[in-house]
C-alpha cells in the first residue's frame, strides 16, 4: 500500500468522485479512500439527477470535464426538461437514473482515470502536521499522508437514522456513521452544526395497481447532459403519477405526535424545499392533495421508488400511509422511509477555493458544508478537487467561478459568505444573473477556464473548438 499522496480524497460520494477525477485529471497523484468500494457513486435517496438549478450545475460539472454528466446520460431511462412552459433560463434537464448503471457508469469512469487510486477503508481520524503534510489514520491501523486533503464525508458524521421512536447510528441505511471524524474537525476549532433529512419508503413494483394512474411520458427528443452526447444510451421508460388521498391525511394528522420530526427528537433543520410528508400536512393544511411521483429505480429492479412522501414516522404508519394512496392500496413496503441527522461544518470556514481558511491544504466538499444534493455536492467536489492538486504542487489555489459565470459560482459564494440555516439546494432564483447562464450554454461559459486548469481531454477539447468556430462565425455573419 503506497502511503504518500500529493491528495488524498475521503469519501466516494457524488462530491467525493468529482474531486477524485478533478484532481487526479490535473496533475496530482490522488488517493480516493472510502468506506465500502461497491458503493461509489451511489444515490443515497432518489434515482434522477438534475432538476431546477441542479440541472444547470450537472451541465457545468460536465462542461468543466466532470463525470456526472457522462454517467447519468448513460444511465438515464427517463429525460424530461422541467418548466418548458418557461424562458431558456429557468428551464431544467432532468432525468432519472437506472441506479444501479449510474453507480456502475460512475465506477467505469473513476476507475479508468490515470494516477488515481482508490483503497477501500474508513478513515477514522486526521490531523496536520504542518502546512504541507495532512495524517489520515485508517481502520486497519495505518497511516497516510498527503500534501492536502479533501474531505467529502457526505451524511456519515455522527449520522443517527430516525423511523419512529427507532435511532440507529447510520451514515445510510446499512452503512455505520463515522464519529471520531467530527473530533477531528472540533480539535481545528471548525464550528459544527446538525441538519437533517430524510427519505421515503421503497415499494414492490409487483404490488402496486397501476390501472387509473397517470403516466408521465419522457420528452420526445431527451436532452442529454454531457455536451459529448447526442442521444439516450439505454430503453427508455415512463413514470406514473398518484396523489394522497383524505385518508392519507387523517393518518398523519392522527400520528403526528410519532414523528421524530415533531415530537422533539430531531434537533438538526430539514431542507425546507424538499419537506417530509407530514411537514407538507401540517405546514399547507388547507391543501387537499400532494403529488406523488412513482418512479422505477431502473430497468431491472422491482422497486419503485415514491417521490413526494419522504417520512420518518413508524413503519406501521408508513404501511398505513402507503395503503391509503390510490395505487398502492396493497402495496408491500420494500424499504421502510427514514430521517437522518448528520453533522455539518459552517461553509464561513472555507475559502472560494473551498480550503478551509485556517488550514492551508485542507479542503471541504459536498454535503458536509451544509448543501443537500447530489449535484450540489458534485459541482463543489470538482472544485475542491482542482484546488487541493493546485495546493499540493506547491501553488496558491486559484481554480474560483464567479456568480456572474455559473450556478456553482453562485452556491460556492452563497455557502462561504452566507452560511447555511438549512441544507442548501440550488434555485434558478439563487442566481441574479440567470438571464446569461443558461443550462445550454454552460459549455460556453466554463470549457475555457476548464482547459486553462487542465481539465478537458483531447475529445471534448476538439469538439469544443469546432463548436465555438461555428458560434463565431454565425456571429460575425450576421453583423456583418
Ligand atoms: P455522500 O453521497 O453521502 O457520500 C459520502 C461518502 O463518504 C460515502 O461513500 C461514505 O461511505 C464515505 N465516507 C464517509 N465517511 C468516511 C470515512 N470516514 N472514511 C471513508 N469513507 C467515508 N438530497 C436531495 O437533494 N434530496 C433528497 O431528497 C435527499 N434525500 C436524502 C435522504 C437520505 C436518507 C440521505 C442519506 C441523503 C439524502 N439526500 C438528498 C442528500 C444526498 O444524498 C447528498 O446530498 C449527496 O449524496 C451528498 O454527496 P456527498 O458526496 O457529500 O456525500
Amino acid at each position: 500500500m503506497k502511503n504518500f499522496f500529493d491528495v488524498i480524497v475521503i469519501g466516494g460520494g457524488h462530491a467525493g468522485t468529482e474531486a477524485a477525477a478533478s484532481s487526479s485529471r490535473v496533475g496530482a497523484s490522488t488517493l480516493l479512500i472510502t468506506s465500502k468500494k461497491s458503493t461509489i457513486g451511489q444515490m443515497s435517496c432518489n434515482p434522477a439527477i438534475g432538476g431546477l438549478g441542479k440541472g444547470h450545475l450537472v451541465k457545468e460539472i460536465d462542461a468543466l470535464g466532470g463525470i456526472m454528466g457522462q454517467a447519468i446520460d448513460k444511465s438515464g431511462i427517463h429525460f424530461k426538461v422541467l418548466n418548458q412552459s418557461r424562458g431558456p433560463a429557468v428551464q431544467g434537464p432532468r432525468a432519472q437514473a437506472d441506479r444501479d448503471l449510474y453507480k456502475k457508469e460512475i465506477q467505469q469512469q473513476l476507475f479508468s482515470i490515470d494516477r488515481l487510486v482508490v483503497y477501500e477503508e474508513t478513515v477514522l481520524k486526521f490531523d496536520i502536521s504542518n502546512k504541507n503534510c495532512l495524517n489520515i489514520y485508517i481502520s486497519n491501523g495505518s497511516k497516510l499522508s498527503c500534501k492536502a486533503l479533501v474531505l467529502t464525508s457526505g451524511t456519515f458524521l455522527k449520522g443517527l437514522i430516525h423511523i419512529g421512536k427507532n435511532k440507529i447510528s447510520a451514515g445510510r441505511i446499512g452503512e455505520p456513521s463515522v464519529d471520531e471524524l467530527s473530533e477531528s474537525l472540533k480539535k481545528l476549532n471548525l464550528s459544527l452544526g446538525r441538519l437533517k433529512t430524510g427519505t421515503p419508503p421503497r415499494i414492490y413494483k409487483d404490488s402496486i395497481n397501476w390501472k387509473g394512474l397517470q403516466k408521465q411520458k419522457g420528452d420526445k427528443i431527451p436532452q442529454m447532459f454531457s455536451f459529448l452526447n447526442e442521444d439516450v444510451f439505454v430503453k427508455q421508460i415512463d413514470c406514473y403519477l398518484t396523489k394522497t388521498s383524505a385518508k392519507t391525511h387523517e393518518i398523519i394528522r392522527d400520528h403526528i405526535n410519532l414523528s421524530p420530526l415533531y415530537n422533539g427528537s430531531i434537533d438538526g433543520v430539514g431542507p425546507r424545499y424538499c419537506p417530509s410528508i407530514e411537514d407538507k400536512i401540517i405546514k399547507f393544511p388547507d391543501k387537499k392533495s400532494h403529488q406523488i411521483f412513482l418512479e422505477p429505480e431502473g430497468l431491472t429492479s422491482d422497486l419503485i421508488y415514491p417521490n413526494g412522501i419522504s417520512t420518518s414516522l413508524p413503519e406501521k404508519i408508513q404501511d398505513q400511509i402507503v395503503a391509503s394512496i390510490p395505487g398502492l392500496e396493497s402495496s408491500k413496503i420494500a424499504q421502510y422511509g427514514y430521517a437522518i441527522e448528520y453533522d455539518f461544518v459552517d461553509p464561513r470556514s472555507l475559502l472560494r477555493t473551498l480550503e478551509v481558511k485556517s488550514f492551508p491544504g485542507l479542503f471541504l466538499a459536498g454535503q458536509i458544508n451544509g448543501t443537500t444534493g447530489y449535484e450540489e455536492a458534485a459541482g463543489q467536489g470538482l472544485i475542491a478537487g482542482v484546488n487541493a492538486a493546485i495546493r499540493s504542487f506547491g501553488e496558491e489555489p486559484d481554480f474560483i467561478l464567479l456568480r456572474n459565470t455559473s450556478y456553482i459560482g453562485v452556491m460556492i459564494d452563497d455557502l462561504v459568505t452566507k452560511g447555511v440555516k438549512e441544507p442548501y439546494r440550488m434555485f434558478t432564483s439563487r442566481a441574479e444573473y440567470r438571464l446569461s447562464l443558461r443550462s445550454d450554454n454552460a459549455d460556453q461559459r466554463l470549457t475555457d477556464i476548464g482547459i486553462k486548469f487542465g481539465l478537458i481531454d483531447k475529445r471534448r477539447k476538439n469538439l469544443w473548438m469546432e463548436k465555438k468556430e461555428k458560434i463565431s462565425f454565425i456571429k460575425k455573419t450576421l453583423l456583418n
